[in-house]
This record gives C-alpha cells, sequence and structure tokens, in this order.
C-alpha cells in the first residue's frame, strides 16, 4: 500500500494525515502510536480539529465497521471527538454536507456500542460524548459533568442577570456570585424526578445509568432540575437555559436529531 492510494480531500495537515490513517488501517488495534498521532493531528489536544479531520470520518466509519471492539471504540471515540467541533472555523461546512450520512452511521454504531453495560467506564463515558456529537448535541458532548466542583453560569430567562449554579460536593444552589462575598443570596436547587424527565435529559439519564456511570446520572438530575432565580424568584431548569446560551444550533435547528431521542 503506498501513500497516494488513500483519496484524500482533506485540508491543513493533509500531507500528514493519509500515512498515518493508513497505518492505522492496516492494523487497526495494535498501533497505539498511530493512533496517538492520528489524535495529535485529527483532534489537536483533543478539541482542534480541521477539514483534514472530517475527510478521516469514512475512514473510521470503516475501522468500526471492520467490527473488532477495541479499535472500533477508539475509531468512535475519534470520530466523537471530531464531530463535537463541527462549530469551530475550520472551512470544512461543504464537506461536513457530504458527510451526513457518515455521521449518522456512527451515530447507529455508538447507541449499538452503548447498549453494552459492561464497558470500561472511561470508554463508556468517552462514546456517550461520541454519540452526544453524533446527535448534534455539542454543548453536552463538550460539558465538563465535574458534579463534584461544578459551576455552571447562566441567566435568569425572566430578568436576565447573571445566576452561578453549583452542583458540587459542598452544595447545591444557585446564587449571585460576589467578588468580595463569594456566592451570595443561594438558594437550594431542587432535583428532577428521573421519571419527569424527557427528550435529550431522559436519553442522556437513562444512558448513564445503564452504563453505570452513577454520579454522572446522579448530577444530571441536580443538573436538569429547577433552579431559582436569587433576584426575582423565578425558576428555570439550569441545563435547559445553559443549553440555550451555549448550543450554537441551538435556536436554528435544534439539539433534537431527526427521530428524536
Ligand atoms: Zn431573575
Amino acid at each position: 500500500m503506498t501513500e497516494s492510494r488513500l483519496p484524500w480531500y482533506g485540508r491543513g495537515p493533509s500531507d500528514e494525515v493519509p500515512p498515518v490513517l493508513e497505518r492505522v488501517l492496516r492494523r487497526p488495534s495494535h498501533d497505539e502510536r498511530a493512533w496517538q498521532e492520528l489524535w495529535h493531528l485529527l483532534a489537536t489536544e483533543g478539541t482542534s480539529v480541521s477539514a483534514a479531520s472530517f475527510a478521516a470520518l469514512p475512514y473510521l466509519r470503516d475501522i468500526v465497521r471492520a467490527g473488532e471492539t477495541v479499535a472500533a471504540d477508539r475509531a468512535l471515540e475519534l470520530a466523537g471527538a471530531i464531530v463535537a467541533g463541527v462549530h469551530q472555523d475550520h472551512g470544512a461546512d461543504e464537506l461536513i454536507r457530504t458527510l451526513a450520512r457518515v455521521i449518522a452511521e456512527l451515530r447507529r454504531m455508538v447507541a449499538r456500542r452503548l447498549t453494552d453495560s459492561n464497558l470500561p467506564p472511561a470508554t463508556a463515558m468517552a462514546l456517550f460524548r461520541a454519540h452526544l456529537a453524533f446527535a448534534r448535541a455539542t454543548v453536552w458532548s463538550l460539558a465538563e459533568y465535574d458534579f463534584e466542583d461544578g459551576f455552571y453560569r447562566v441567566e435568569c430567562p425572566h430578568c436576565r442577570i447573571g445566576v452561578t449554579v453549583a452542583i458540587g460536593n459542598y452544595g447545591r444552589y444557585s446564587a449571585q456570585r460576589d467578588w468580595d462575598r463569594g456566592d451570595i443570596h443561594r438558594r437550594p436547587l431542587t432535583q428532577a424526578d428521573p421519571g419527569d424527565l424527557d427528550g435529550l435529559a431522559a436519553w442522556m439519564h437513562t444512558t448513564a445509568r445503564h452504563l453505570g456511570l452513577t454520579p454522572l446520572a446522579e448530577g444530571l438530575t441536580w443538573l436538569f432540575g429547577r433552579a431559582e432565580c436569587p433576584a426575582c424568584a423565578s425558576s428555570f431548569v439550569t441545563g435547559d437555559q445553559y443549553a440555550t446560551e451555549n448550543e450554537p444550533h441551538h435556536s436554528s435547528d435544534g439539539p433534537v436529531p431527526p427521530g428524536g431521542w
């Protein structure tokens, strides 16, 4: 196999990608270094993508199709990190439109994989994020999910003041952040009943629980529970408000993919 045989239409580090990709394609579960190089080239620092990254998606899809579990999980994880960068300034919008079917297939593949409740926690978390990326819920693919020391800064949808929502071991509250006095006018959060969650939040919670990601499932019931504005006392769902303010596609075509959750 020669480097020139791989059809390549990426930009950016396009000269460097095909040889590394070929190495991965040749021995998808055995070339640790090639995978590391591929991550470096296609999702630099785990997040920064270029047109070459998206051009690699059909090849990563083919690795998943080949069915070898370790390699398939790696390919899905890297593909998820790439697709999570869809809103970056990569100049690949045209290319990405041609990849809609590939991304839809990746989504079906990762959904199948997520039915396995015995995944190692790190793999489970990576594939959970990948599924969210393929389903266009970019903000949730990239969220920190730090429920030990987590803060979400949102606007009250009613009076528009900045509200700090804390979900951590030290407390779960909404507050106004004062640089001198810390979090003031604290109000306790109301935890959601998992049975009352719907749409994306329900999918996330059910999947997290199925995968044994217990702190994530628990944290989501606080994130998608209600917070009270310290200024005007109206209440809102923290996660919904956070997504509205941070999801680039939220207002145009929404985070719910065709076919729903
Ligand atoms: Zn308010």
